[in-house]
């Protein structure tokens, strides 16, 4: 079976409003069961904790204090795994969740086991759906953007369990030679070889509203993924049945190979 790790941010989960966005959710529930019933081996890497933490609060800022994003994150980590697992049901897949800090990926004895904890789940036909525990990882919190928050982590969970394919979903179309929201003349990279300083510096900027890691942190994500010999693609979260359209071979937006 073909193992594929699938990234998604905050932004392709949450609406501009700071509603949860249902219609994408679901789309990602059908098309992962789909592609899961078809006997590939799908790995969920999620983001948006603090989002839809927020959402439930009722409240509309990313507070500063770190005690307060922790809180935040511990409220909606349980309303978003508890809509994966309602939407997931829909379509007859089981999921479950992981909850990661750096240390578990850093010693080898606890990498181990979360290795052997996501293999016994696909085996057993589970989905994995695997954050970063944000309500202990304050120190990761802290450096967010630094660490290059989850993109990180998708690159890492498909190394970690030896994956195919990392696609990378975010809300635009997949790298551009400038950033596409200061420069009208922006042009689409289809296809990236190697993580250079050309190719670095085409990052500019912390990113859109809600999400976090900006272009940087996906390049980063894209050199560990290079380093281990393995594949990303980068596109649009907005249209999340694209997956299917990467796997099946079609082109869309960045391939890092
Ligand atoms: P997500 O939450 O989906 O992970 P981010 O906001 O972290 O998304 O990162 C994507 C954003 O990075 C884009 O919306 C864009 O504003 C910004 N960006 C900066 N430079 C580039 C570039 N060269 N190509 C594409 N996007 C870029």
């Amino acid at each position: 079976a073909k193992r594929i790790v699938i990234k998604i941010g905050t932004s392709s989960l949450i609406l501009p409003n700071g509603h949860l966005n249902l219609k994408n959710i679901d789309d990602l529930a059908f098309t992962l069961s789909s592609l899961q019933h078809e006997g590939y081996e799908m790995i969920l890497v999620t983001s948006g904790a603090v989002g839809v933490g927020l959402n439930v609060l009722e409240m509309v800022k990313r507070p500063t204090d770190m005690a307060q994003q922790q809180a935040l994150a511990a409220v909606g980590q349980v309303e978003l795994m508890s809509l994966y697992n309602q939407l997931f049901s829909r379509y007859q897949q089981k999921v479950s969740q992981l909850l990661l800090t750096r240390d578990v990926v850093d010693f080898p004895e606890s990498r181990k086991n979360a290795t052997n904890a996501i293999n016994a789940l696909l085996s057993l036909d589970i989905i994995p759906i695997i954050n970063e525990n944000d309500a202990v990882s304050v120190e990761e919190m802290a450096h967010r953007t630094k660490f290059g928050d989850n993109d990180k982590l998708g690159a890492l969970v498909t190394v970690l369990t030896d994956a195919d394919l990392l696609i990378m979903l975010s809300d635009i179309e997949g790298l551009y030679d400038k950033n596409p929201n200061i420069f009208d003349d922006a042009k689409l990279i289809e296809n990236v070889t190697e993580i250079t300083e050309t190719i670095m510096k085409t990052a500019g900027g912390a990113g859109s509203r809600f999400g976090t890691g900006g272009m940087t942190s996906k390049l980063e994500a894209a050199k560990i993924i290079f380093d281990a010999d393995k594949q990303m693609v980068l596109t649009n979260g907005a249209r999340i049945r694209e997956i299917r359209d990467v796997i099946d071979g079609k082109k869309r937006g960045t391939y890092f190979e």
